[in-house]
């Protein structure tokens, strides 16, 4: 017999009250717990999904030492500035998408580079954008270590030394230099944009750093020394002062010298903002606002496309079918139109996000489409095409927080040009600007994205979150410059409209379709009754290899567990770091 019940027999009338208080106290409290256990949310292992494998390591080991997800965030795009200088680091700027899953409210945070008070519109006008892109005239007053400063601040759980320590280490001591920046750093079309002291860490001897050599950065290392102290170092005092110096230089000729003064530095604000928000076939999108054109972009090609059944092949579209894809491109086209005309910096200029998106003008717009290619999508922007470069990385904690970022020095190596003795490139972000001002031809002062001081220049980067039912879906972005769009939105399509596996939808060759005017480009890997059905309709095609954008991304279960997706059009790298 149990030793209660025998107490229970054996025992004082007073003996069993206080044991039947006890067991039904027991159960009492018991029962709280268990429904706590039910009701509280489920915890799963921690993911980050990155493009480059020390980089994710660095995200994943402060993970495991109890940072939250924008402490590992900060810990990627540290290590990033150090292991894939070519596309994003502290001389460049960054947009940082955040959810909290207590809470389930959204942030933004913008980090874009900003041009100088001292930026006119006409000061392009001189350069082609090869040769505008080496100057320092465009260079912006760069955001990356600002916002990730303002996003520690709010939600950082470790120190920010801790979380900048494995970038130091690897610049320190050293690392394999990756397969994808050795390609890059081998091609001679982007070596002449080095400068010398670029050239001293990247290329001794002359000759570029292979694959698999170590590459070691000590003035880079010094530098991070000094931000792991105080991040706010970067915009006053030697760092400051020396970026001041480095961008007043030109490699195109008298003109190109940089105008940013200590002044522009010590003013620089990261805005802290709502994503932009909308809605496609029943899931809400959390997406890039202004300075981006990339998330109005998006949501109003997806706007369009929700007037056609396009998943469905019972009625002639589907993946397999010509007709999917011609809708896709001309959507793309028409709202391309509209990022040319309409969109820029809506901290200077009031833009009309809200009437593009709205439902009237979305159907208006898609009426415009018909079986063969539109002749008449024009707006004569003198946007160029550009470089396809820039990073994506997603990070999920095991509470659930998000953390998505798109960063950027802009072009191949930014400006080329590294502040000498500190190891970091300069961007050239400014060149995002109209390089010939588009405010005569519309008949007004300043078009959207004409250069103008303090002033940020149009993007098209979207780190974007998909949500259904209030709950995490899907998280992905993409580098690419005005490709991005095109990538972020096929993966969409794919998953959503196609029902593909995340994987699948990332790994599947893609198109770019970044003008109205542009003939789209496509990677290799369609299947050509696809390819052959477009050019009945009217569309020249380009061919280009693999290499269209690089989405790592995240999607979830339905139990709510989150899975990580790489992209190996670059050395993508999954960490899952399991709840201790
Ligand atoms: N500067 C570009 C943008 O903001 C990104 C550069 C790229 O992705 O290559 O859209």
């Amino acid at each position: 017999m149990p030793w209660f019940a025998t107490s229970f027999k054996r025992g004082s009338k007073h003996d069993r009250a206080l044991l039947l208080f006890v067991i039904v106290s027991y159960c009492f409290v018991a029962g709280i717990c268990f429904a706590d256990a039910e009701t509280s949310p489920r915890r799963f292992s921690a993911v980050v999904s990155v493009s480059q494998p020390q980089a994710a390591e660095a995200g994943a080991e402060i993970l495991r030492r109890g940072g939250d997800a924008v402490d590992a965030a900060m810990a990627i795009q540290y290590a990033l500035g150090v292991t894939e200088p070519q596309s994003s680091g502290i001389g460049g700027g960054s947009f940082i998408l955040v959810w909290r899953a207590k809470d389930h409210s959204a942030w933004f945070i913008d980090g874009r580079e900003a041009a100088p008070m001292a930026a006119s519109p006409h000061q392009f006008e001189p350069f082609t954008f090869d040769e505008a892109s080496m100057t320092g005239l465009s260079v912006g007053v760069p955001g990356t270590v600002a916002a990730f400063q303002v996003a520690h601040t709010r939600w950082g759980n470790l120190g920010f030394g801790e979380n900048i320590k494995p970038a130091i280490d690897l610049a320190e001591n050293g690392f394999p230099l990756g397969k994808y920046v050795a390609k890059i750093l081998a091609d001679k079309k982007y070596q002449p944009r080095l400068n010398e002291a670029a050239r001293a860490v990247f290329m001794p001897n002359g000759r570029p750093i292979e694959a698999g050599a170590l590459l070691v950065q000590k003035d880079l290392a010094r530098t991070l020394r000094l931000l792991a102290d105080n991040p706010a170092q970067f915009y006053r005092g030697e760092i400051a002062q020396a970026i001041i110096e480095a961008q007043r230089t030109s490699r195109a000729g008298p003109g190109g010298e940089g105008r940013m003064q200590i002044q522009d530095l010590l003013r620089y604000e990261v805005r802290v903002r709502k994503p932009l928000e909308g809605q496609y076939r029943g899931y809400t999108i959390l997406t890039a606002p202004s300075p981006s054109a990339g998330g109005t972009t998006l949501l109003e090609t997806l706007g369009m496309l929700e007037q056609f059944p396009i998943g469905d092949q019972k009625t002639g579209y589907g993946e397999a079918s010509p007709r999917t894809w011609h809708t896709l491109i001309e959507a793309l086209r028409l709202a391309s139109a509209d990022r040319l005309r309409y969109l820029g910096d809506d901290k200077q200029t009031p833009l009309p996000t809200d009437q593009l998106l709205s439902k009237n003008y979305l159907k208006a717009r898609a009426a415009k489409i018909s079986d063969q290619v539109l002749k008449e999508v024009s707006y004569d922007s003198f946007e160029q095409e550009k470089g396809r470069n820039t990073t994506h990385f997603s990070v999920v904690d095991q509470e659930g927080n998000i953390v998505l970022v798109t960063s950027t020095v802009d072009y191949i190596w930014g400006t080329g040009m590294m502040v000498p003795g500190w190891g970091f490139f300069l961007n050239n972000e400014l060149t995002d600007f109209n390089l010939k001002p588009e405010g005569p031809q519309l008949g007004m002062e300043l078009a959207p994205n004409d250069a103008a001081p303090g002033r940020r220049p149009r993007s098209s980067m979207a780190p974007t979150l998909l949500l259904k039912n209030d709950q995490p879906f899907e998280a992905l972005g993409s580098p690419g410059s005005a490709s991005i769009i095109s990538t972020v939105l096929q993966t969409i399509v794919r998953t959503v409209d196609f029902s593909q596996p995340l994987k699948s939808a990332v790994e599947a060759p893609r198109f770019a379709q970044t003008s109205p005017r542009d003939e789209p480009s496509f990677e290799s890997g369609w299947h050509s009754d696809v390819l052959d059905g477009l050019s009945k309709v009217g569309h020249v095609l380009k061919y280009e290899g693999r290499g269209m954008g690089s989405v790592q991304a995240l999607e979830w279960s339905a139990d709510g567990r989150p899975h990580g997706v790489a992209d190996s059009r670059r050395d993508g790298t999954v960490i899952e770091v399991p709840v201790q």
